[in-house]
């Protein structure tokens, strides 16, 4: 019966992109089945997703929820497990043919590498993950001939664009940026915008931190990083442009001067979909795109003044080595600050830009300076913020 089926683990059930991947396993229960969940904090929800798609083993990284997790689940034939290193390890059971890495932040570090080195192919959300180490981690899945299938929408419409493509070189890219709650605002008006107005999204509802990465140009920052490595190009041959009604996905220009663009409406069940079923298409529900009802799609320049995130990122990527790790870390702590109400909108950029300058700079980090990277510049941004309150 399930022979033939892909058996999924999904790395961060309990998130958006979590969620989203269970609604379109639900709607493919003849392709798919569930191998693995696993949540941080939310117990009750990764309870209710084991009772519904009966994975193999659940596994949640907060070890304080062990017990209640175990309780949850008494009675199921489900394996529960705890910890970060439980994380790690489940990716390789023999019993899973694709991970989704749906974690937030550099938590996907290690489960993502672990997955490569088992041979696992990976669905790809968790783009810090090609944030802080993008050429170990593209390098592993060369070495172990691993599939990276982006989950992204605009690195899923490069992919798309690219499908029958793969010989031709790519000039450059074009990623589309809506511009978050915040565009068109300049730096005065930002100072003391509230952590809620920052949370409000225009067109996709997301987990907070992706949230406030959008509201503040981060996001495509990283995602100008994470195309870097997902595509193998060229800082200068990714330009982002802010169109605000989210249809376009995003670009590839080829040699030729043509450009190819995938349209949709905005809805992540499509990318994640495409990325569990590629090279095929299967059929979906979700609302279509009226061209009738969107009279104009519109672009502009992102204002890089305004939004200095989006150009320390760019500045990380060209410097290369460890900074982009350190434009990540220091974003992050930045971002929980921020959620905190420690901090202040435009204070994150200011974190990120003190971290790039004072850390030292490794051309080829291993592994392990990755790790001491993200620790060292964690106690800087820590540091900083004390030294300010
Ligand atoms: P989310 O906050 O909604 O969910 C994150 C998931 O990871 C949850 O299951 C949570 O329990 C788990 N998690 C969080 N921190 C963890 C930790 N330290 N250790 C272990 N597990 C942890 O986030 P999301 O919006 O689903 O985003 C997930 C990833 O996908 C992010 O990298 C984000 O940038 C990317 N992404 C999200 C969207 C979207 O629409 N939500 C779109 C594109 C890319
Ligand atoms: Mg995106």
């Amino acid at each position: 019966m399930s022979e033939n089926k892909k058996r999924i683990a999904i790395l961060g059930s309990t998130g958006s992109i979590g969620r989203q991947a269970l609604e379109v396993i639900t709607q493919h229960s003849d392709k798919f089945e569930v191998e693995v969940l696993t949540g941080q904090n939310n117990v009750a929800l990764l309870v209710e997703q084991a009772r519904q798609f009966k994975p193999n083993a659940v596994v949640i990284s907060n070890e304080e929820h062990y017990v209640a997790l175990k309780e949850g689940l008494a009675g199921e034939d489900i394996k529960v497990f705890a910890g970060d290193n439980a994380l790690a390890s489940i990716v390789e059971m023999s019993t899973i043919d694709l991970v989704l890495t749906a974690l937030v932040g550099y938590s996907g570090l290690r489960p993502t590498i672990r997955a490569i080195e088992a041979g696992k192919p990976i669905a790809l959300a968790n783009k810090e993950t090609l944030v802080v180490a993008g050429a170990l981690v593209t390098q592993l899945a060369r070495e172990h001939g691993v599939n990276i299938y982006p989950v992204d929408s605009e690195h899923s419409a490069i992919f798309q664009c690219l499908v029958g493509e793969f010989h031709n070189p790519i000039e450059k890219i074009i990623l589309t940026a809506s511009g978050g709650p915040f565009r068109g605002k300049k730096a005065d008006d930002l100072i003391n915008v509230s952590r809620k107005e920052a949370l409000c999204h225009p067109n996709w509802s997301m987990g907070d931190k992706i949230t406030i990465d959008s509201a503040s140009l981060m996001n495509k920052g990283l995602e100008v990083i994470e195309a870097r490595w997902l595509f193998g190009l060229k800082a200068d041959q990714i330009e982002v442009v802010v169109h605000p009604q989210s249809i376009i996905h995003s670009m590839v220009q080829f040699r030729d001067g043509s450009i190819k663009a995938q349209l949709g409406l905005p809805d992540m069940r499509l990318p994640i979909q495409f990325a569990l079923t590629y090279p095929d298409r299967l059929h979906s529900a979700f609302p279509r795109f009226d061209f009738a009802k969107y009279p104009s799609l519109t672009f502009e320049s992102p204002d890089l003044e305004t939004f200095r995130n989006l150009a320390l990122a760019y500045d990380a990527l060209k410097r290369g080595g460890n900074m982009p790790c350190v434009l990540n870390a220091a974003n992050e702590v930045a971002v929980a600050e921020f959620l905190r109400d420690r901090i202040g909108f435009l204070e994150m950029s200011d974190l990120v830009e003190q971290c790039l300058d004072r850390m030292a700079f490794i051309e080829n980090p291993t592994y392990q300076d990755y790790v001491d990277t993200d620790r060292e510049t964690r106690a800087i941004a820590t540091g900083y913020i004390k030294q300010r309150t």
